[in-house]
This record gives C-alpha cells, sequence and structure tokens, in this order.
C-alpha cells in the first residue's frame, strides 16, 4: 500500500479564513503540487499550492453564496474564493472532472507532501524553489 492509498481513506476537510466556505473531500487527493505561474501568484498573493480531486469527492458547504468564481480573461479556467474574508480555495476547469483545491485551506493534519514545482519559468525572483521538488518548466 503505498501513500496516496493511506491518504485516499481519509475524509479531509478545510474552509476559508473566516469559516463561511467550508467543505468535504471524500476521496483520493493528489500530493501538493506548487504552481508559479502569474496568475497563481496574483490570486493567491504568493505562488499556489494545490492538491486536486475529482469534482465528484468535494462537497462545498458556502452559506448565503460566500462562494464567488473569478474566471481569468487568460485562460478558461475558474478560481473560487470567499467574497467576505478573501481566502482563495479552488481552482477548475470547465472541460475537466477535477478540481484544485489551494493547500492551505485544508484543515490540519492534511498527511499530504509537496512534489511538485510547476510554471517554474514564471516564477517570481524574491523567493528560491526547493531544489528536492520535481520541476516543470510548463503545466501538467
Ligand atoms: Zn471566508
Ligand atoms: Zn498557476
Amino acid at each position: 500500500m503505498d501513500s496516496s492509498e493511506t491518504v485516499s481513506k481519509h475524509v479531509h476537510t478545510g474552509s476559508c479564513l473566516c469559516g463561511g466556505v467550508r467543505y468535504t473531500i471524500n476521496g483520493q487527493v493528489r500530493d501538493i503540487i506548487n504552481c508559479h505561474c502569474s496568475l497563481c501568484r496574483k490570486f493567491h498573493g504568493h505562488f499556489g499550492a494545490y492538491t486536486a480531486v475529482k469534482t465528484r469527492y468535494l462537497t462545498i458547504n458556502s452559506n448565503s453564496n460566500f462562494l464567488a468564481w473569478y474566471s481569468s480573461m487568460h485562460n478558461d479556467a475558474q478560481r473560487g474564493f470567499c467574497v467576505i474574508c478573501g481566502s482563495s480555495l479552488f481552482w477548475k476547469l470547465a472541460s475537466n472532472d477535477t478540481i484544485s483545491v489551494a493547500a492551505g485551506t485544508l484543515d490540519q493534519p492534511t498527511g499530504l507532501k509537496t512534489v511538485t514545482d510547476i510554471y517554474v519559468a514564471d516564477k517570481a525572483d524574491y523567493y528560491h524553489l526547493d531544489p528536492q521538488l520535481q520541476k516543470l518548466e510548463k503545466g501538467l
């Protein structure tokens, strides 16, 4: 049994900063990938650290439409955030049955580890990459 199978047996929960958006993941979650593209950096205020799950595994419990979705003009991705506290939570493509979940919004402990840096060519100049992680110039 590898570690991903171990993790998949657990239910993960998470929320935004104010708690208005909560979610439950009931199924396998991917290890963490850091995205250094300029869109993720603007959205998160730093690079984006994401797990990803099948959309059907994710249940979002949002009070009074706290969760809003932003679509960049640059691509067809949608980014989910809390309109009250501003937490950045989700990233998804309409054409895909997987949704990315911002790792920092997961409740602890996650049992996950960071494995890969993507869009490293677009990283900002004020931090260094961990040499231990797999590196991809572009996306997955
Ligand atoms: Zn919130
Ligand atoms: Zn990105």
